[in-house]
């Protein structure tokens, strides 16, 4: 199998696509985040030293990123990278754990990410999630559990989602370049319905070229 990379914009539908492959393909679905957390929890030696620098405000180094990961994938393939690389020192020594066979650019506009993120909605209550767009509750901005009035987010502010888009967009792009460089980037228009997307994704990951 195929060692995979996902990439896009939050709101691109990144976590949808991972965790069906994931389910009906049999790919070993990893984030970073989960890693670090695993890690973390189970108090490994790598683990107290990422937890050294989140705990000061800081940057996870990326050689202690890599150790992490080289631990979870050692000996396996049909990996699917979610949220990782992040940075071209990442992804220059993921080549030496686990060489990427492909990677899918879920692409998505700025105007249209907004209108995805800033329909979330929360209960301040259970904290159950909402999206007004595609997840709304049974009554208009109430909770369908205990019925509290829904809020939004700081985090999930027009403005706030926009500024995250532009950052992301400048972050990956030597990511994009240096992929695209090797030939194994496929672009999605991740605007279509989620069941296209994945359709397309299937095609890319099924497509033997070399
Ligand atoms: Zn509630």
């Amino acid at each position: 199998m195929k060692n995979l990379v996902l990439l896009g914009p939050p709101g691109a539908g990144k976590g949808t696509i991972a965790k069906r492959l994931a389910a009906e393909h049999g790919y070993l679905h990893l984030s970073t985040g989960d890693i670090l957390r695993d890690e973390v929890t189970r108090g490994t030696e790598l683990g107290r030293k990422a937890k050294a620098y989140m705990d000061a405000g800081e940057l996870v180094p990326d050689e202690l990123i890599l150790a992490m990961v080289k631990e979870h994938v050692a000996g396996k393939d049909g990996i699917l990278f979610d949220g990782f690389p992040r940075t071209l020192a990442q992804a220059r020594g993921l080549e030496e754990i686990a060489p990427i066979q492909l990677v899918l650019f879920l692409e998505l506009d700025r105007d249209t990410v907004v209108r995805r993120l800033s329909g979330r909605r929360v209960c301040p209550q259970c904290g159950a999630l909402y999206n007004l767009v595609t997840q709304p509750p049974k009554e208009d901005e109430r909770c369908d559990h205990c019925g509290a009035g829904l809020i939004q987010r700081d985090d999930d502010r027009p403005e706030v989602i926009a500024r995250r888009f532009e950052v992301y967009m400048k972050d990956s792009a030597p990511l994009v370049d240096y992929y695209q460089g090797k030939g194994i980037l496929v672009r999605l228009d991740a605007a279509r319905p989620p069941e296209e997307v994945y359709a397309a994704a299937l095609r890319a990951i099924r497509d033997d070229r070399p």
